[in-house]
């Protein structure tokens, strides 16, 4: 099963589909991207927002202009979303990504998420949150996301653009 909200663009590269390829409906392997982070060196870590916690990415096809939210710490992130600690900052609060000269990308993607009788225990069945969530969820809400990219004029990778410990 992939990340719901992924589920159209994420090409598994492995059985538990905890890593995959992002390609866009129409083909196209190349993004611009929007993010909202802090940037230290070529990683953005998470930011202070509002007295909360916030880290976002956006990937934009450069062929057909589609554009998806890949990740976001309060919707995907076990604590940002579980433990109530992120915050969802507005859209034009987010920057494009330029590293060198590369604005456009590929992008790999790694999750780690909890295994479903972790999950049934700690979210599903956990009384405080109310039946909020059900198994179908297990694989959005993730326990740890790297984001690798590929610049597509350079060739140069970053990885670890984003490497972020959600739990
Ligand atoms: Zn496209």
């Amino acid at each position: 099963m992939k990340p719901k909200h992924l589920e159209k663009i994420y090409h598994p590269t492995d059985a538990e589909c905890l890593e995959g390829n992002l390609i866009c409906e129409c083909g196209c392997k190349t993004f611009g991207i929007r993010f909202f982070g802090e940037v230290i060196g070529e990683q953005i870590g998470i930011e202070k927002y509002q007295e909360k916690y916030a880290q976002t990415v956006k990937a934009k096809c450069s062929r057909c202009g589609n554009e998806y939210l890949l990740y976001d710490f309060a919707r995907h992130g076990y604590d940002g979303l579980i433990c109530e600690e992120g915050i969802v900052v507005p859209d034009e609060l987010l920057k494009p990504l330029v590293i060198g000269e590369d604005d456009l990308f590929e992008i790999q993607m790694q999750i780690e998420v909890d295994d479903e009788e972790q999950f049934l225990e700690e979210v599903v069945n956990y009384p405080p949150l109310n039946n909020r969530f059900s198994l179908d969820d297990r694989m959005s809400i993730w326990s740890w996301v790297v984001i690798n990219l590929t610049g597509a004029k350079s060739g140069k990778k970053y990885n670890g653009w984003v490497d972020e410990e959600l739990a």
